[in-house]
């Protein structure tokens, strides 16, 4: 029985910290864990900003730069969050100055930074194109001024409107934005809508998710309480079916589970994670991925600035999977994207033979209507995609 589990992660729960080593490392990840508010579903590595920490914070991620950086020539820049934009102007140009003496910021294919409509200024935007950033990535999660109160989000609709037509003014030309569905009693033409709504801006990228209830959360208190009633998973499943065609009839390439591109404009960052591919993180409980290695710094803020400030181990964990823990993680993670992966390419990087390996449970999942796995390729179909997270299980 396979249920429904629509792309619920959000990718970007990966932060890092790394050894030096010479060899091209492709992604740098820098999380700024500042936010002005907590959203109801939020279980992000974040908390509310005080301005003297997130300076003291700065201080320590330049040393994690200075010291982890140094050599490599990365492809590209994610400053997530948190809330990036939560910093104030001279602190954004502090951190962006700072990124630009350890990384060869022209050279760069893709620059994103995360944005929250409710935080940002002109004079950010300005700062941030005269940084070279060249993608971003605006949380406008609806177009419901409802929805957007019920979440705790700081801006309405319109503001979020404001400040997308504010960043094309100041030439920003790949924008993404970020979309979530799935609330408390939304009904399917409200989703739409917010759907429509998102089109007629012509953006060049979507991220759609499904909401997820995080324990600890105050929506899972207010689901558990009875104060909010979950959807159903029909209702989530319809949801994101309308999403996949309704984004596809409208020109975006269905490139991951809940992401959506014009051609060409597919996040060259994410595809990283999705790919297995190397990547460091900077901050707190920032992971990287290194020499096969996974590491992952100290979570909490406070502790992570006072680890820096007396030069200790800002590492908390670290694992080396064996190989094929390895295989199956790089499966997992290739069968994210609708693209799936060739058999030669999955040999390439795990060094196992996909047939011998999974011969099973590929034979089951193909006769269940779940993936497609020819001579080339395997990857997963529409009704796979579906119920994806309970497809990845049967690799675990
Ligand atoms: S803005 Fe983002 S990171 Fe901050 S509380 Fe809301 S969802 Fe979490």
């Amino acid at each position: 029985m396979y249920v429904c589990s629509i792309g619920k992660a959000k990718v970007r729960k990966q932060l890092g910290l790394a050894v030096i080593t010479q060899h091209q490392i492709p992604s740098l990840y820098i999380h700024i864990p500042f936010c002005i508010s907590k959203c109801i579903y939020c279980d992000f590595n974040s908390i509310v900003t005080k301005s003297q920490m997130v300076d003291e914070y700065l201080t320590a991620i330049e040393q994690e730069l200075q010291s982890t950086t140094g050599k490599h020539s990365f492809r590209t820049v994610f400053i997530g969050g948190g809330t990036p934009t939560a910093l104030n102007e001279t602190q954004l140009d502090r951190l962006l100055n700072m990124i630009a003496k350890h990384v060869d910021v022209p050279s760069l294919k893709e620059y994103t930074i995360e944005v929250n409509p409710g935080t940002l200024s002109n004079e950010k935007a300005v700062i941030m194109k005269n940084n070279h950033v060249d993608r971003i990535s605006i949380g406008i999660q609806s177009f419901n001024d409802r929805y957007l109160k019920l979440l705790g989000r700081i801006h309405s609709a319109n503001e979020a409107k404001d400040i997308y037509f504010n960043l094309r003014e100041k030439g920003f030309k790949n924008i993404s934005i970020d979309l979530i569905y799935g609330y408390p009693a939304q009904a399917i033409n409200e989703w739409k809508k917010d759907l429509r709504e998102c089109c007629k801006l012509d953006t060049e990228h979507i991220s759609a998710y499904c909401l997820t209830y995080e324990q600890g959360t105050p929506i899972v208190e207010m689901t558990d309480s009875g104060t909010l009633n979950k959807l159903n998973e029909e209702e989530e499943l319809k949801m994101y079916e309308f999403t996949n065609d309704f984004l596809c009839d409208n020109d975006y390439n269905h490139y991951e589970i809940s992401n959506f591109a014009k051609r060409g404009k597919e996040c060259l960052h994410n595809t990283v994670y999705w790919e297995n591919r190397e990547y460091i993180g900077i901050g707190a409980g920032a992971f990287s991925y290194v020499n096969g290695e996974r590491y992952c710094n100290i979570k909490s803020v406070k502790e992570y600035i006072s680890s820096s400030r007396s030069k200790k181990r800002l590492i908390c964990f670290s694992e080396k999977l064996p190989q094929k823990q390895r295989a199956s993680e790089i499966l997992i993670m290739a069968l994210r994207m609708t693209s799936g992966i060739s058999k030669k390419e999955f040999t390439q990087r795990s060094g196992f033979d996909l047939n011998e390996l999974f011969e099973k449970q590929l034979n089951n999942l193909t006769q269940a209507g779940l993936i497609n796995f020819d001579d080339e390729r395997v990857r997963l179909t529409r009704k796979g995609l579906s119920v994806a997270d309970s497809v990845m299980m049967e690799f675990v």
